[in-house]
């Protein structure tokens, strides 16, 4: 599932392939995501040249020429396939956008969580779908985000998991913070100290960084034309390493189930 890192990465590659060309036909093969495709989609995008492509949260935005935005969310499986030769249907490809120099790019999903919208400049990407925010600026942050989280009887993971105080972290990656920071997951909001916080939100940068880097380091196989825009696969720390030794003291990794969700930590270092 493509949480913030991965989607960063998408758009970067995107970004590198496709920034500049303009869209000369758009096909619809499945128009049914988990919301249909703006029925007007063709008539919005048709012959615009493609200005910039950002991420917010968990979502990228294409930003057009005309008036238009082009907002995607991968929900579980979406993925971008970038090809230039021929091109031949598979299973689960959704939309087909072609360009000028004959490059299609093709949004394939196969569980159809993910969506594909339309928005109009201007646009507020600060208040964007009420998310908190970004991972790489929380730093800066640090005394309002303290603030609210001085007034929050939920549990740190859950606060974690709340994109609109900082957007972006999902599941695998509130542990993997947790346990950098050696915080209990269920150590609630209001009993943090200044300084335990500033740790948490440090290591949170860190760990989304070097996530992204990875990414970034990758993006050359995802480019080649006919490759997926696939997802990879960082070396966890402690996400789904139950039963296996803590790195740091040798105890056993534990798992619980906290609102619904595997919560993967070291009894002794996050205590
Ligand atoms: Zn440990």
């Amino acid at each position: 599932m493509p949480e913030l890192p991965e989607v960063e990465t998408v758009c970067r590659v995107l970004s590198k392939n496709i920034i500049g060309l303009t869209i000369k036909k758009v096909e619809i093969i499945n128009k049914n995501l988990r919301y249909p495709l703006p029925s007007n989609i063709k008539k919005k995008i048709f012959q615009s040249n493609i200005k910039s492509i950002i991420r917010r949260g968990k979502y990228g935005l294409i930003l057009l020429s005309n008036r238009n935005i082009i907002i995607f969310h991968l929900g579980m499986t979406g993925k971008f396939k970038i090809n230039l030769r021929v091109f031949k249907k598979t299973k689960h490809d959704h939309l087909v956008l072609e360009f000028n120099n004959n490059l299609k790019l093709i949004y394939n999903d196969v569980r159809k969580f993910g969506y594909i919208k339309l928005a109009e400049k201007p646009f507020d990407i600060f208040n964007f779908k009420n998310l908190g925010y970004e991972p790489s600026i929380v730093i800066n942050f640090r005394d309002i985000l303290f603030a609210k989280i001085k007034r929050r009887k939920a549990s740190i993971k859950d606060i974690l998991l709340d994109q609109s105080f900082i957007c972006g972290v999902g599941n695998i990656y509130a542990s993997e913070i947790l346990y950098k920071a050696k915080v209990s997951p269920f150590k609630k909001g209001i009993k943090f100290y200044k300084d335990e916080f500033t740790v948490l939100l440090k290591a949170l940068q860190n760990i989304i960084e070097e996530a992204i880097k990875k990414g970034g380091s990758s993006i050359k196989d995802y480019a080649s034309p006919q490759d997926d825009l696939g997802y990879f696969q960082t070396q966890f720390q402690v996400y789904d390493r139950e039963g296996l030794p803590c790195y740091y003291c040798k105890s056993l990794i534990t798992r619980v189930k906290q609102g619904g969700r595997s919560t993967f930590f070291c009894i002794k270092c996050q205590n």
